[in-house]
């Protein structure tokens, strides 16, 4: 059986994570987002998982190493013998090749490194429109999903704000921070040959669509 080992790419607001969700789902693959990853060795409290919580703890970033450890342990399950989906990390080049040289070891191959692409444009449009309200993190948005009145949840009532990390100058330095780091690790795959672009501005059930086809595709190619 061909196996989908995949790796998702995008800016915020890309719907990646919806995207990973999904695509979860279809092809019945694990789904890693890093957070998560992290979160799940902390609780089981694991060798690996304790020394990431070590950094966690005084607030530093956890080394490559250490995350590519994590994934290691998830990525060997039976459970991910079909493939699995990772979100959030690799993020720079230096962790795309701890990856690549650890799956190695492991006899795994990435399949695919799937880039949700989005105009700067229109993260801003996506992100800057949102409204949360104060009490319960009920999210509206301006222009998709408005609010019967204007600052006011439909939920519960409570004041709507525009949460901190979506105000446009600092989407706009989000945005530098994830074309600084990322665009490198784009032409990483691409030179591998793995990089699959998909326009991520239609709405999220056509993205899903034409993932679901060019993923369907590369497994039929695999199998040849
Ligand atoms: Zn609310």
């Amino acid at each position: 059986m061909p196996e989908l080992n995949l790796v998702l790419l995008g800016p915020p607001g890309s719907g990646k994570g919806t995207q990973g969700e999904r695509l979860q789902e279809d092809f019945r693959l694990p789904y890693h987002a890093t957070g998560d990853i992290l979160r799940a060795a902390v609780r089981n409290g694991t060798e690996l998982g304790a020394k990431a919580k070590e950094y966690m703890d005084r607030g530093d970033l956890v080394p490559d190493d250490v995350m590519v450890g994590l994934i290691a342990e998830r990525v060997s399950r039976s459970e991910a013998s079909d493939g699995f989906i990772l979100d959030g990390f690799p993020r720079t080049t230096a962790q795309a090749e701890a990856l690549d040289a650890k799956l190695d070891e492991l006899g795994r191959t990435l399949t695919a490194a799937i880039l949700i692409d989005v105009s700067d444009d229109e993260v801003i449009r996506r992100l800057s429109g949102r409204r949360t309200c104060v009490k319960e993190g009920h999210i509206f948005h301006v222009e998709f999903d408005p609010p019967k009145n204007d600052d006011i949840c439909d939920i519960c009532g409570a004041r709507l704000e525009i949460r901190g990390d979506d105000k446009p100058e600092v989407v706009r330095n989000r945005l530098r921070t994830y074309h600084e780091k990322t665009e490198p690790l784009v032409a990483y795959y691409e030179d591998r040959g793995i990089l699959r672009r998909v326009d991520g501005s239609p709405p999220p059930d056509e993205v899903t669509d034409h993932i679901r086809a060019m993923l369907a595709t590369l497994k039929m190619e695999e199998q040849l």
